[in-house]
């Protein structure tokens, strides 16, 4: 299988000192091909590797999950009744908000001024160094109200 061009990830994997072995590289892939903004559960990743006829289960998915997260490639959402989602970790994308449907997953992603605010100043007040602002919002969306 041809991989795609990928110099910049493997430049940064090489100051990592870790290997992208050829399954994670594959996870990975699937991110890359949809672009940000996308959220993707452990689940749902498993399904598509499947679908692509890749024997691979739900736990090892689990855990290239957590250790591209760990790395860095991958940001890791916490939406309690959501269940953990995953998207790609992009400077130009990282200060979003999620409005996140309890019922069946479905995640938006919104921006707002006022919240990263409110983040600096409650880290000013505690004299904390902020690292980031987000706001998770749980809600029903207009599908699962029925
Ligand atoms: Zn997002
Ligand atoms: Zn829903």
């Amino acid at each position: 299988m041809p991989s795609p061009d990928d110099g910049s990830l493997e430049d940064g994997l090489h100051q990592d000192g870790r290997r992208l072995t050829p399954q994670r590289k594959r996870v990975l892939e699937l991110f890359e091909r949809r672009g940000s903004g996308c959220h993707l559960s452990a689940e749902e990743v498993h399904q598509q590797l499947v679908d692509l006829k890749l024997k691979v289960s739900l736990a090892t998915v689990y855990r290239t999950l957590r250790l591209l997260a760990d790395m860095g490639f991958l940001q890791e959402l916490e939406l309690s009744e959501g269940g953990r989602r995953f998207e790609l970790a992009d400077d130009d994308h990282r200060d979003h908000h999620h409005v996140v449907c309890i019922r069946c997953g479905r995640t938006e992603e919104f921006e707002s001024d006022s919240v990263l605010a409110a983040g600096a100043e409650a880290a000013q007040t505690f004299n904390f160094k902020l690292i980031e602002s987000s706001l998770n919002v749980r809600a029903i969306c207009a599908d699962c109200q029925n």
